[in-house]
C-alpha cells in the first residue's frame, strides 16, 4: 500500500445560492473549478434561518448527479416527476438527474441549525440521459463503524473496514465517508489507487497524508494518487468528509445546472427545458 499525500489546500468562498441561500463553495469556483469527476462542493451551516430560509425553489438539472448529505436540520424535496422526500439529519439523498427534472429543495424548519453539504458529480456520456433515479437514504440505514480510540466513521457509499455504504450502482464508484476523531486519534482509510480524492474538514483539525499536512476546519485538502490516508486529529478532535471517484476524463461543457460534454448539448438542454421537456 502507498500513502497518499495532498497535494493542495483549497478554502471556500462564500456565495450565495437559490433563492439567497448562504453557502461557501469549496469545489465549483475559481479557485478549483473541478476535480474529475466532482463538479461542485458547497458546504451549507447556519442557525439564523435567514441564511437557509429562501431555499431552493423550481430549478433544472440534466447531466449529473447531486448529492445532498444533511448534518443538521430538515430539507423538503420535491420534483416534476411527483417525487417528494424529506432529508433529515445524518440522511443522504443521492439524486441521478439524468436527462432532467426540476425540482425544488426548500427548508422544512423556520428557526434552528442548518448545516450540510451539497456535492455535484458527473455521469460518463453514456449515462447522461438516464432515466432519473432517486437514493434517499435514513439516517439510520447508513451504517457507522467504531474502531479504537473512539474513532466514528460513517459509511455512506463506498467501503470501509469491509463496511459496504447504500449508495450503490453509481457510474464514478464513489466512495463517501463521515469520519470523526477524537484529539490526537488515527485512523487509515484505504482508497482505491487512482481515484481523485478530497478530504475536507468541517470541525477540528487534523493533519493528512504521508507528509502530514495540517488541514484546519473550512479547508479541503486535495490527495494524490495512492491507496491509504493516514489521518491524526489534532488536539481538539476533528470531523471531515472523505470523497473519493472515478475520473471520467471526458470534455466538461457546464453551464449553470446543467453539465454536458459539448456546447451543443447544452443548447440543447436550454431548448428541452424551455419546450417544457424535463
Ligand atoms: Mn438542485
Amino acid at each position: 500500500m502507498s500513502a497518499r499525500s495532498v497535494t493542495r489546500i483549497v478554502r471556500g468562498t462564500a456565495t450565495s445560492d437559490g433563492a439567497g441561500v448562504r453557502l461557501t463553495r469549496v469545489i465549483g469556483g475559481a479557485e478549483l473549478p473541478d476535480l474529475d469527476p466532482f463538479l461542485l462542493l458547497d458546504e451549507f451551516g447556519s442557525d439564523s434561518a435567514d441564511d437557509y430560509i429562501a431555499g431552493f425553489p423550481d430549478h433544472p438539472h440534466r447531466g449529473f448527479e447531486t448529492v445532498t448529505y444533511m448534518l443538521d436540520g430538515r430539507m423538503r424535496h420535491r420534483d416534476n416527476q411527483g417525487n417528494s422526500g424529506l432529508l433529515g439529519p445524518g440522511s443522504i439523498q443521492w439524486m441521478t438527474a439524468g436527462r432532467g427534472i426540476v425540482h425544488s429543495e426548500m427548508p422544512e424548519q423556520e428557526e434552528g441549525l442548518m448545516r450540510g453539504f451539497q456535492l455535484w458529480v458527473n455521469l460518463p456520456a453514456s449515462d447522461k440521459m438516464t432515466d432519473p433515479r432517486y437514493q434517499d437514504i435514513a439516517a439510520n440505514d447508513i451504517p457507522e463503524v467504531e474502531i479504537d480510540d473512539d474513532v466514528r466513521v460513517r459509511v455512506l457509499s463506498g467501503q470501509f473496514n469491509d463496511v459496504t455504504g447504500p449508495v450503490a450502482g453509481v457510474a464514478v464508484q464513489p466512495l463517501y465517508l463521515d469520519i470523526e476523531l477524537p484529539a490526537s486519534a488515527r485512523v487509515s482509510p484505504v482508497l482505491p489507487e487512482n481515484h481523485a480524492a478530497f478530504l475536507y474538514v468541517f470541525e477540528g483539525g487534523l493533519v493528512a497524508g504521508d507528509t502530514k499536512k495540517d488541514v484546519q476546519k473550512h479547508e479541503l485538502a486535495v490527495l494524490g494518487p495512492g491507496t491509504e490516508v493516514p489521518l491524526t486529529a489534532s488536539g481538539e478532535g476533528a470531523r471531515a468528509i472523505l470523497v473519493a471517484g472515478r475520473p471520467l476524463g471526458e470534455p466538461v461543457a457546464r453551464y449553470g445546472p446543467f453539465v454536458m460534454n459539448t456546447p451543443e448539448e447544452i443548447q440543447q438542454a436550454f431548448a428541452d427545458f424551455s419546450a417544457g421537456r424535463f
